[in-house]
């Protein structure tokens, strides 16, 4: 599953910071997913309870801060928000568009817990 091998990269990084605090406890993680990212929220919930199980982050609270996409027009500069990945900019019928975010799919912060 996609969303399973996420997970797992995702504990990894948070395991990996955890270390470097020397904390075996990590209390929350912050996760920023675009609602573009190709993730599918609750396969994603789902998979990161499997992931942090027997991980240092097996207490902590997962934070999911989903971000909603948003396009910007080469043509005419307008900023839009979008729900697809082929998008016409609704101001100047132009193709030639790109995104500011929606895309993204990140640790946003992690809390670690220090003895
Ligand atoms: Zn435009």
């Amino acid at each position: 599953m996609h969303e399973l091998s996420i997970a797992m990269q995702i504990v990894e990084i948070v395991e990996e910071e955890a270390r470097k605090h020397d904390s075996a406890q990590v209390s929350a993680v912050h996760l920023e997913i675009g609602t573009l990212s190709g993730v599918e929220p609750d396969a994603l919930k789902f998979a990161m309870e499997e992931a942090v199980r027997h991980s240092m982050a097996a207490k902590a609270d997962i934070f999911y801060h989903f971000i909603e996409a948003v396009a910007v027009c080469e043509e005419c500069c307008h900023e839009f928000k979008t729900q697809d990945y082929f998008k016409v900019c609704p101001y100047c019928n132009s193709i030639n568009t790109g995104f500011l975010k929606g895309k993204e799919l990140k640790i946003k912060s992690i809390d670690i817990q220090t003895n």
